[in-house]
């Protein structure tokens, strides 16, 4: 195999001076690492040359070894193996619940800090839940709630958090295009930074999202932003409330 050295060109205050590895040597150092996100993110932050290849390939390697059918269905619904909204979004989306500040309409008295999770598994059929009866072809998959309990006078708080295929061909976009509904004023992705719709204000929340969370009725909140990414947050039900709720269906 042939190794070459390319040499950083970027700025005079990137630190590899001495030239980067190339490419393949530096995946196959993060292929024996499985694809660790946390050496992912350092690595990334060294400079531009580094952050390219995090952003192009590891992050990308990283989700497919995490994910793999998931990965590969977002992926046969873009063009040319692309993925809306990057590969470090995704990478982030699957490892980071990214908590929830004060002011939102569920957590109204305490902020929750964002963290990082060791695995989760997102659901295609959660994910259809979480969408109204006009847009159930669409694919969306959902995390179940990561549970912040006790958070005072908020209550049990659940944060959720998904990704749709295909976002930009979806029916749940078309339908807040059509609908005319703003992009939230102050809220963005934690993931990609883009702008996001409120699906409380396109009264776009599906019923069957409350039975699926186990959570109040009213108390249910999720966003979607430009890229497709969701995150959501609700009130837990107490655990025998809930369970007497799931009976009744
Ligand atoms: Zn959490
Ligand atoms: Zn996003």
């Amino acid at each position: 195999m042939l190794v070459k050295r390319s040499h950083c060109i970027h700025s005079g205050s990137c630190i590899c001076t001495n030239g980067h590895l190339s490419e393949t040597v530096l995946v196959l150092v993060f292929k024996s690492l499985n694809w660790n996100p946390r050496t992912l993110c350092s690595v990334a932050c060294v400079c531009k040359w580094f952050e390219d290849i995090a952003k192009r390939i590891l992050w990308k390697e990283f989700c497919l070894s995490r994910a793999p059918k998931m990965v590969s269905d977002l992926l046969s619904g873009g063009s040319h193996g692309t993925i809306d909204g990057n590969w470090n979004a995704l990478g982030k989306l699957m490892i980071y619940c990214s908590g929830c500040h004060d002011g939102n309409n569920i957590c109204q008295s305490n902020s929750i800090a964002g963290h990082f999770v060791y695995r989760t598994r997102f659901s295609r059929t959660s994910g259809k839940s979480f969408l109204v009866q006009q847009c159930r072809t669409d694919t969306l998959y959902v995390t179940d709630p990561c549970e912040h309990l006790d958070q005072g006078e908020d209550g049990d708080v659940g944060l959720f958090r998904g990704i749709f295929k295909a976002f930009g061909k979806s029916k749940v976009r078309k339908m807040l295009i059509e609908r005319q509904v703003e992009l939230h004023p102050k809220e963005s992705c934690p993931y990609c930074r883009t702008k996001v719709w409120s699906m409380v204000q396109a009264n776009m929340i599906s019923r069957s999202a409350y039975r699926r969370l186990g959570a109040y009725e009213d108390q249910i909140e999720y966003f979607v932003c430009l890229n497709g990414h969701l995150l959501g947050v609700c009130t837990l039900l107490p655990l025998s409330d809930s369970e007497t709720a799931s009976e009744e269906e």
